[in-house]
């Protein structure tokens, strides 16, 4: 039978998630439940649409010139892509075969010997850090750091190129020292060649509100663009490569 998976949508043209013009695909599901999330209407995987590995990639061929010129290629992200890592293995392979870049966005959440067949397919991964306390860390998704830490130091011993993504959100994770501690911790990996810091945003606030579900940042601002500098530093301080 042929593989099929959940997804929320495709982005065919988007430019933020990893090198180049990317297609990009969001996966339905997520064991997290952090409580910035600007996607909650991924978590759950009910309601989205079911697309064959065929139908897919057939369509995904037909921007390969765009990926090619601009150096792009194919991201995954969600929710949490790893939910669905059997589909996303035969997607990867068929992009390795027909030279397409294949790319992850992931919180590392989900860290397992399937994921590992994934990662062999895999040229860039984008990491999502929330935090490096296990404390703050499960206090912003409701679950422990450990997996995504394990993930992490299997990226760095595959060497498998990797951009760290830090959104910094006022009154959840803006302890500076946790953030010392994240940097020195990140200085150490020989495979992330850049680190992203990204400010909060409440764009996604409308879709808690859609769900029934509580929002609990509503009084908190983003951050101003001085805090976003302050944190950057933390970062290229540890001599990191921070866009
Ligand atoms: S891991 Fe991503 S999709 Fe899942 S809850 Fe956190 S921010 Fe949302």
């Amino acid at each position: 039978m042929e593989i099929k998976a959940k997804i929320h949508s495709v982005e065919t043209c988007g430019t933020v998630d990893g090198p180049g013009i990317r297609y990009v695909i969001f996966f339905k599901g997520c064991p997290l439940r952090c409580v910035y999330c600007h996607n909650p209407d991924t978590w759950s995987d009910n309601k989205g649409k079911d697309i064959s590995l065929l139908e897919l990639f057939s369509d995904i061929k037909s921007y390969k010139d765009f990926m090619r010129f601009s150096q792009g290629g194919v991201t995954v992200t969600g929710g949490e892509p790893l939910v669905q890592s059997d589909f996303i293995y035969e997607l990867f392979k068929l992009c390795k075969k027909n030279d397409i870049h294949t790319a992850i966005d992931t919180s590392g959440n989900i860290f397992n010997e399937k994921v590992k067949k994934v990662l062999e397919f895999t040229d860039l991964v984008l990491l999502d850090i929330k935090a490096f306390s296990d404390s703050i860390f499960k206090s912003i998704t409701g679950s422990s750091i450990k997996n995504t830490l394990m993930f992490a130091e299997w990226l760095n011993e595959k060497d498998i190129d990797t951009w760290i993504r830090f959104v910094f959100v006022p009154t959840v994770n803006d302890d500076f020292n946790d953030i010392k501690e994240m940097a020195g911790y990140i200085q150490k990996l020989k495979n992330v060649s850049r680190v992203e810091v990204l400010p909060f945003h409440k764009m996604g606030e409308y879709k808690w509100e859609e769900l029934n579900l509580k929002y609990t940042l509503k009084d908190v601002l983003p951050p101003t663009k001085d805090d976003i500098e302050s944190v950057k530093k933390i970062f290229i301080d540890k001599g990191l490569n921070v866009v």
